[in-house]
């Protein structure tokens, strides 16, 4: 037992905790939980804890089941909604095979791997996630099937008395209770939409937290009576819920996007980086817009991004560098802002950060910066300036991620196959779908 796992024991010990919970997530990015007593913690960190992978999205295949789980203890928290008396608490866990090695299936473990490969580089990644959701009335419609918001506010609009502020207060509370720090949070353009941006932390605690984040909000809105969605674009009419996430790497104590003098200070490291996420990012789209709904959001308007480009603080481009004063050089950093807020948090940072480093060892050239809107340019004016599409569906975005090598790599070849058979099924459920759209469309005048 080292000393982090003793400190874990202690506390259970001191606080009187009821219910250990470990937490691990599946290949779509979904939770999963098993509860634990307080006496089997011990014996889960030295043995491991065993479960039945094949019941566990994109884990094992059914004649290599047995997998164990080996509790992180430095992710270990008490869950202050589950009250103080008598608490339970979560860790986080690395799935191992029955030979205790890491497996190769677990998304936490590609976001460690990939994170290697940056050490091994000499970088470490830092992120800030904007996650957006909806709060809304119930999980039921109104009567023309459409989801009923709990207010008409848009973006940072002060809804008086509203059940959004309410929640965000009790939110954030909640969120700094389980250590998550929470920078800014507003009401967003739609009705009922709301942001909550995390302070920037390492990719994987960010990970992590985001995994956390999800469970917080949903639970906040249970307590208030209301219901939260991370749906990618929940109405036909108003904004999707983006996940932008700011990405920097750090050499040390130094920012290595960071070069003053250069144009928007930006190091060649930076220049290289976005250059490599451009490159790629058709071919792992699947993995940061992963529902057939992700692409509703991309092509649906509401400042969602569907080409290629990048451009300083232009909010149509796909990469945007933010604004940061002279002497602010250590925040250096390039927002992505393709993903949405229902990605594998874990898979979808392995795939961009992979993008960006290979940028950086192939020496990538980046294209000029797109000073236009490029929602207004035309076809024409945007191939020539090689504003290319994204994926225009979920379809589209599994046959460009087929062909990639590189996400091949980075994913490894397990959580590759499993990931797109995943997704095969779900484009071939939706492909024999008929929709509301066209018995509305068609069957007035066929
Ligand atoms: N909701 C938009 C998106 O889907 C972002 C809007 C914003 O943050 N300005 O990306
Ligand atoms: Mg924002
Ligand atoms: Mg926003
Ligand atoms: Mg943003």
């Amino acid at each position: 037992v080292d000393r982090q796992q003793e400190f874990v024991l202690r506390t259970i010990e001191e606080r009187d905790v009821r219910f250990v919970r470990l937490w691990f997530t599946d290949v779509v990015g979904s939770l999963k939980s098993v509860a634990l007593a307080p006496a089997e913690v011990e014996g889960a960190f030295e043995e491991g804890l065993g479960f039945d992978g094949s019941s566990i999205e994109g884990l094992s295949r059914i004649y290599e089941s047995d997998m164990l789980l080996q509790p992180d203890p430095s992710t270990f928290q008490i869950l202050p909604w589950r009250g103080q008396v008598e608490p339970t608490s979560r860790m986080f866990c690395d799935i191992l095979t029955p030979d205790g090695t890491p497996s190769p299936a677990d998304s936490r473990q590609v976001l460690k791997r990939q994170l290697a490969q940056a050490a091994d580089m000499g970088f470490t990644c830092y992120t800030h996630p904007e996650v957006e959701f909806y709060l809304l009335e119930s999980d039921e419609l109104d009567a023309a099937g459409n989801p009923i918001p709990v207010d008409h506010g848009g973006y940072f609009d002060h809804v008086t008395g509203g059940v959004a502020q309410d929640f965000r207060r009790k939110a954030v509370t909640m969120l700094e209770a389980v250590g998550i720090s929470v920078e800014f949070s507003h009401h967003e353009n739609g009705p009922g939409q709301n942001e909550i941006d995390l302070r920037y932390a390492d990719a994987l605690q960010t990970a992590d937290n985001i995994m956390t984040f999800r469970t917080v909000v949903k639970e906040v809105a249970l307590q208030q009576g209301i219901y939260a969605t991370f749906m990618p674009k929940p109405f036909s009419e108003h904004a999707g819920s983006g996940m932008h996430t700011h990405f920097s790497l750090f050499e040390g104590d130094t920012n290595a996007f960071f070069e003053a003098g250069n144009e928007y200070q930006l190091s060649q490291t930076a220049r290289q980086f976005i250059a490599g996420i451009l490159h790629h990012a058709p071919e792992f789209t699947a993995i940061t817009n992963q529902f057939v709904n992700s692409y509703k959001r991309l092509w649906g308007g509401g400042e969602a991004p569907s080409h290629l480009a990048w451009g300083h603080n232009n909010r149509s481009a796909l990469v945007r560098v933010p604004l940061y004063k002279p002497n602010k050089g250590q925040s250096a950093r390039i927002e992505y802002r393709g993903i949405d807020s229902a990605a594998n948090p874990y898979l979808a940072y392995s795939v961009l950060l992979g993008a960006g480093l290979k940028g950086i060892q192939e020496g990538y050239e980046l294209p000029e910066a797109a000073e236009d809107d490029v929602w207004s340019l035309s076809n024409a004016e945007r191939r020539a300036l090689g504003h290319n599409p994204l994926p225009g569906s979920l379809h589209d975005a599994i046959r460009v991620m087929e062909d990639s090598e590189l996400v091949a790599e980075v994913l490894g070849e397990q959580v590759f196959d499993s990931f797109l058979r995943n997704k095969r099924d779900e484009w071939s459920a939706y492909r024999q779908n008929v929709s509301p759209f066209e018995i509305n469309r068609y069957l007035g005048i066929l």
